[in-house]
Formats: structure tokens, C-alpha cells, sequence
């Protein structure tokens, strides 16, 4: 074929919503064009490429012992109430009804399906383990796609599913796709950095993300150039100093006006920001585990009703508090709380618990008898004599420490490691890095 009959066009001059380069060459050289926000036509060009993208991991995933399959884009709503799932994702996961009142979703991933599949196929566990996978399109209402096709609402996916007797056939097939993406990245000329990440809405023990470095990317990774240690900001841990000891002095209220900010706070008294406590407020989307006996509950639950499962929902107030000098990382906070989700607070909602915006601590709030979660970094045990707000305007209390002012529901690692933070093997400076994902691997 000529490529003067090519269907594609060029164009002369920038596309003005191109953000980033790929965009703005992919939409210039005619191989993509927007139909809705975050929903593309592939034209030609755009077809042959992924096509050829397609060869490699098919080749890939038959060399671990893969089997092609496709499965649908719509699905019954059950399977997605029987995870629960139903009940735990968002608006991302869109829901729609049938004809005679059925409720669907459009499939974001395909756990579910292949779960059920899997059920009704595998008689024995002398037919495992086995291996499935699909090229096909993802629905997710992301809410705000950007960047041309690196944050889309519809977009094609490989998804593969392992399904094994045993741990140890996990652990293995676990390994060989690990093995199996660094030669896909490989022969598509894209050098990927292998992180530790989050479990995210799939769950599970364990998950390495595979990542481009690019400063257009939506993900933070923290690098250590000593030993090799390598995260997503969102589980990222660092070494954390260690506070000298100093004796409990007696608590001491003293007015701060006008100091509602950590940084406020700690110029008006002339002290480091290490030397405070930050209170931070949202609220929590609980959901309760679903037991043993879930997979019952797929025959007792009628389709048409999603408010089965919803009651099981339930959102908390929840207190996070880390020293002044650190930030909450709200994804290991959500993951100490199995929370689905989390939300910032309103100010109604922090009064309603007891606390003062601004000038909040969880001094003289009970966690027993209290509405609000008290969740606490692992540092502040260990960080004596803190300033902290003494839910009171224009006034902090000196002196705060854990265990005898306060004490928490929860202790864990809840902040966020950032640029320059000690290496959590090693204690070298962590460089931060901004990434795009290629690929995600979950146990
Ligand atoms: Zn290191």
C-alpha cells in the first residue's frame, strides 16, 4: 500500500491539547485521535504497532506455559459482590443494568471471571497448575485521565492469571512472569526498573511494579544508588532517626495565636519542626472482611440488590498523627486500617469528634470512647516531649508524650519517604524519581 492512501493524516502544526511529547507525536503522526476524555480511536499506524507489541508477549507468556483466552468486557454484578469488590471500589468501577434490571459491570480486570471460570473447569488439582491470559480491553472511570494514552479511561490490557495447588507453584509462576516482563520490556527497547509496590484493590502478599523513569510519569519512586533498594513512594520505607532520650517533663499549655500551620507553629517557638507532632484528618471507608463463608453468599444475595453488601460499609473519622517534619503517606495509613478508601475530614466532622482544626491533638481523646481512630507513627513512641495542639484556638500544650498524654489504636509506619531520606538497608540518601508503570505483578 502507497502511504499516500494511508487513512491517517498528519498534522502540520502542535495538536493544543497535546500535554506531553508521545502525545503530541502520536496525535501529529496520525496514529491516535480522541474520541472522549481519556477514550482514543487507534488508527492504523497506531493497530500495527500494538500488534507487533502483541507478537512479543504472546511469545513471552506461551515461553511460561501461558494459554490465550479473551473474556467479556461485560460481567455479572455477583462475582464482583461475591469478592467484594462490588462493595470496595468507587466510581472507577462502572455499573450499569440490563434490559430486565440486571446489574453488570464493565470489567476494569478479570479476577473474578477467571475465578469463576476456573471453578467450573478444574476438576482436580492434578489439571494445575495452569496459566491464563488475554490481550483486551479495560474499562476504568479514571477521574482524570491525562497525557494521551499513559492515563486513559479505556485501554487495552495483558492480564494473566496463574493458578496453582500450592504456594510453591505460586511462588514459581510467580517468578517466571517476573522473569518473563523484564524480556518483554527488553525486546520493546524500554528499560524498566523493577519496584516494591503496593497491593492495591488486587490484594495479596506481595507485588513488584515494573516502571519507566520520566518525569511525565504519575508514580514517585525512591532509589537508592548504594544497594539497589528500589520503591513506589506509596510503601517506600526509609530509616527513620532515632530521637535522643530525654526525661518525660511535666505537660505545659502555652499560646500560639494564628500558628495553624506546622511551620507557623514551630517559627512562632523557635523550635525545629521535629520538635512538633501533626495532626492530620480524614475519613475512612471501613469494610468488613468478607469470611470463609462468602462464596455462599453469591446463591442468597439477589442480583438487583447492591445494598446487601454496601451495609457492611462504614466510614470513621480517623486521626493520623506524625512528627511535624514528616508527611502521612495516606496508602500505608489506609493499608493499617484495611480501609477501602480515605478522604480528607471537614471541619464539621473534626469538631463533631472533639478536636479543634488547626489546633487538634489526640491529648484527652479517649480511643475507646471515641468516634475517631487514633493512628499513630511508629517515630512518636520514641520522640519525647513534643509540641501538639491542645484542642483549644490559639493554643498548643508542651511537653506531649505517648503512652502517658495519648496513646493510639493503631502504631505503624504511616509516613512517606521523600528526596534525601536515609536508605532503609543501607542509610544512603533515597533519590526521588518519577515514573511511569509498564507492568504490575501481584501474589
Ligand atoms: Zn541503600
Amino acid at each position: 500500500m502507497r502511504l499516500s492512501q494511508l487513512f491517517s493524516q498528519t498534522l502540520r502544526s502542535d495538536p493544543a491539547e497535546a500535554e506531553v511529547e508521545s502525545h503530541r507525536l502520536l496525535l501529529r503522526a496520525g496514529y491516535i485521535r480522541q474520541l472522549a476524555a481519556g477514550v482514543f480511536d487507534l488508527l492504523p499506524l497506531a493497530r500495527r504497532s500494538l500488534n507487533k507489541i502483541g507478537t512479543i508477549v504472546r511469545q513471552e507468556m506461551e515461553a511460561i506455559g501461558g494459554q490465550e483466552l479473551t473474556l467479556p468486557v461485560v460481567q455479572p454484578a455477583e462475582l464482583w459482590q461475591e469478592s467484594g469488590r462490588w462493595q470496595r471500589l468507587g466510581p472507577e468501577l462502572t455499573r450499569l443494568q440490563d434490559r430486565n434490571g440486571r446489574q453488570l459491570v464493565l470489567g476494569m480486570t478479570h479476577e473474578e471471571v477467571v475465578a469463576d471460570l476456573a471453578r467450573r473447569e478444574i476438576r482436580s488439582y492434578r489439571q494445575l497448575p495452569l496459566l491464563v491470559y488475554q490481550i483486551q480491553t479495560k474499562w476504568r472511570d479514571e477521574p482524570r485521565p491525562r497525557a494521551g494514552l499513559i492515563r486513559t479511561r479505556e485501554f487495552l490490557m495483558k492480564d494473566s492469571y496463574s493458578l496453582d495447588a500450592d504456594w510453591e507453584g505460586l511462588d514459581r509462576q510467580y517468578r517466571a512472569h517476573y522473569q518473563a516482563y523484564q524480556t518483554i520490556f527488553r525486546r520493546c527497547g524500554l528499560e524498566a526498573s523493577v519496584v516494591e509496590s503496593d497491593v492495591g484493590m488486587m490484594g495479596g502478599q506481595l507485588a513488584h511494579e515494573f516502571m519507566f523513569q520520566s518525569d511525565i510519569g504519575e508514580d514517585l519512586l525512591l532509589l537508592c544508588r548504594q544497594c539497589g533498594y528500589a520503591a513506589n513512594r506509596e510503601v517506600a520505607r526509609f530509616r527513620k532517626p532515632e530521637p535522643p532520650p530525654e526525661a518525660p517533663l511535666p505537660l505545659e499549655s502555652v499560646a500560639t495565636p494564628d500558628c495553624k500551620t506546622i511551620a507557623a507553629l514551630a517559627n512562632f517557638l523557635g523550635l525545629p519542626q521535629a520538635r512538633t507532632a501533626k495532626a492530620v484528618f480524614l475519613m475512612a471507608r471501613l469494610v468488613e472482611e468478607q469470611g470463609e463463608g462468602a462464596a455462599e453468599g453469591r446463591a442468597t444475595q439477589p442480583a438487583s440488590s447492591p445494598a446487601v453488601g454496601e451495609r457492611a460499609v462504614g466510614e470513621r473519622l480517623v486521626f493520623a498523627i506524625v512528627r511535624g517534619d514528616m508527611e502521612v503517606n495516606e496508602v500505608k495509613l489506609a493499608n493499617a486500617l484495611r480501609a477501602a478508601e480515605l478522604r480528607p475530614a471537614t471541619e464539621a466532622e473534626v469538631r463533631a469528634a472533639g478536636a479543634e482544626p488547626g489546633y487538634a491533638s489526640p491529648v484527652g481523646l479517649r480511643p475507646a470512647h471515641q468516634a475517631a481512630l487514633i493512628v499513630v507513627d511508629e517515630l512518636l513512641p520514641r520522640s519525647p516531649n513534643l509540641v501538639a495542639g491542645a484542642n483549644q484556638p490559639g493554643y498548643h500544650l508542651r511537653n506531649v508524650n505517648y503512652g502517658r498524654d495519648y496513646s493510639a489504636t493503631i502504631v505503624a509506619d504511616i509516613t512517606s519517604a521523600g528526596e534525601g531520606h536515609p536508605c532503609p538497608q543501607c542509610g544512603a540518601p533515597l533519590r526521588a524519581q518519577r515514573a511511569v508503570e509498564l507492568g504490575h505483578i501481584f501474589k
